[in-house]
């Protein structure tokens, strides 16, 4: 699992400037891939053989005192409940503002680590504007120059530091950490209740309160289980732009966390462009997968509709056709337990290992017969196989060329693997090195 690490302060602050410093670019979510669109929250960094996934909060339009200080709320409470580690960044030009001080405390009462960063001391002179930021009672401040890029190795030393237990904690190999995804009213909660067989308690959304993500465990037939925290998507805004990022941020913090991810579609709606967005970070992700419909005991049914809908999802969410589907009801409970047997058997064919001589049997088959595709003049010659890691399973194909492998045919070599392997709810991967 990646740490995630969150930048939280006013607008204008420079936390763009600091983001595109620290990461050379940013993920598209799914690119190239129909249904699903790009959106520009999180990125990939990496520092010291860490690597980390950093989110920008953002989205905060400077209208007026009052809305930047209620949105600021909401940034720091979505940091608190889905960061590992929260970067606080202030404007040591400006110095501390009503609305610092109001993030501060906020953040004062989580557990989770803050680093106090203050902005645009752009040269040493300036740096007796530093301590001021003392007051704020976080910790100490950390003064950097985001636009020159003054500061940033002690800035980052500071926040992997506190990667520690996180990177240590996640070797418990018996719990399968299970992420429910999926936008607001589709039935998480009921669901996450039917599986651990009581009501829980949902977050009361006074502004200022904080409070930190809880994972839920459970265990079933001697199966550990972790559900984690998605309550945190019930919320609701009256900004609609900030209810859609907001809720990308935590189903992809909840996903990076898990092992398996259930996508919850309503069987009323189908697959929304949100589903599909999410279904996108999913499969991005590499987790394991289960296509979960719900509110089924709403349809109206004959002996045909679940193949009809089966195959209507299959299209809609035409990159993850390995995902199985299944149809629930998390009101009455019917086929819950189904979910969690699905649940474990993704985790496994996610975590599944092919043995090198197998996997090269196979390969060479699929190539005798289907030859592979020729480009800039010459044959694709694959030469040797090999299974690189698990979660998801990625092989690393040696080739003569990678650039004449071909879209089409790599989804061949998949299918056939697939057919041989199952490899059901989880994606693979295929990593193309050159030999001659
Ligand atoms: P955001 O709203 O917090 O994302 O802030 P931006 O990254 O968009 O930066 C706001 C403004 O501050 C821009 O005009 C930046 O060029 C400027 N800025 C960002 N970092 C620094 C810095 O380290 N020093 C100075 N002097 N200006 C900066
Ligand atoms: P969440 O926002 O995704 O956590 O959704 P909730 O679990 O709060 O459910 C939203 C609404 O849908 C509630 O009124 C639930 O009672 C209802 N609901 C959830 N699951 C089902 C279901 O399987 N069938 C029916 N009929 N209603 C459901």
């Amino acid at each position: 699992m990646k740490p995630i690490v969150a930048v939280v302060g006013r607008p204008n602050v420079g936390k763009s400037t600091l983001f595109n410093r620290l990461t050379g670019k940013r993920i598209a979510i799914v690119e190239d891939k129909p249904g699903v669109t790009r959106d520009r929250i999180y990125s990939e960094a990496e520092w010291l053989n860490h690597k980390f996934i950093i989110i920008d909060t953002g989205g905060i339009e400077p209208y007026s005192e009052d809305i930047i200080l209620s949105q600021m709320r909401r940034q720091a409470q979505i940091a608190i409940e889905t960061a590992n580690v929260i970067v606080f960044m202030t404007d040591g030009k400006e110095g501390i503002t009503h609305a610092d001080q109001e993030v501060a405390e906020m953040l004062r009462k989580t557990n989770k680590p803050v680093v106090l960063a203050v902005n645009k001391i752009d040269d040493p002179t300036k740096f007796n504007n530093v301590y001021e930021f003392f007051n704020l009672g976080i910790g100490e401040p950390m003064g950097i120059s985001s636009s020159l890029g003054l500061g940033m190795g002690d800035l980052l030393d500071e926040i992997v530091a506190h990667f520690k237990n996180i990177e240590e904690d996640e070797e418990e190999d018996d719990v399968t950490k299970v992420a429910i995804v999926g936008k607001p009213n589709v039935g998480k909660s009921s669901l996450i209740n039917k599986l651990v067989k009581e009501e829980r308690v949902i977050v009361s959304d006074i502004p200022g309160t904080t409070r930190d993500a809880i994972d839920t465990p459970f265990e079933y037939k001697g199966d550990k289980f972790i559900l984690i925290d998605t309550a945190g998507i019930r919320r609701k805004s009256k900004v609609n732009e900030e209810v859609e990022r907001y809720s990308v941020i935590r189903s992809l913090t909840a996903i990076e966390r898990s092992d398996v991810c259930l996508i919850m579609i309503d069987a009323n709606e189908g697959v929304t462009e949100q589903d599909s967005k999410i279904a996108g970070l999913a499969h991005e992700a590499g987790k394991g997968i289960v296509i979960v419909v719900n509110k089924w005991d709403l349809i109206e049914k004959d002996d045909k509709t679940m193949n009809e809908f089966r195959n209507k999802i299959r299209a809609d969410l035409s990159f993850m056709t390995y995902a199985p589907v299944i149809f629930i009801s998390a009101k009455t409970g019917q086929r819950v337990e189904k979910v969690i047997e699905l649940i474990k058997f993704t985790a496994n064919q996610n975590a599944m290992r092919i043995s090198t001589g197998v996997l090269n049997d196979i390969i060479s088959d699929a190539v005798m017969m289907n030859q592979a595709p020729m480009g800039k003049g010459k044959r694709l010659k694959i030469f040797y196989a090999t299974q690189a890691s698990t979660k998801p399973p990625t092989f690393i194909l040696f080739v003569n060329d990678p650039e004449i492998m071909h879209f089409s045919y790599e989804r061949y070599l998949e299918n056939q693997l697939r057919e041989r392997f199952g490899l059901e709810g989880t994606p693979v991967r295929f990593i193309y090195r050159a030999r001659n």
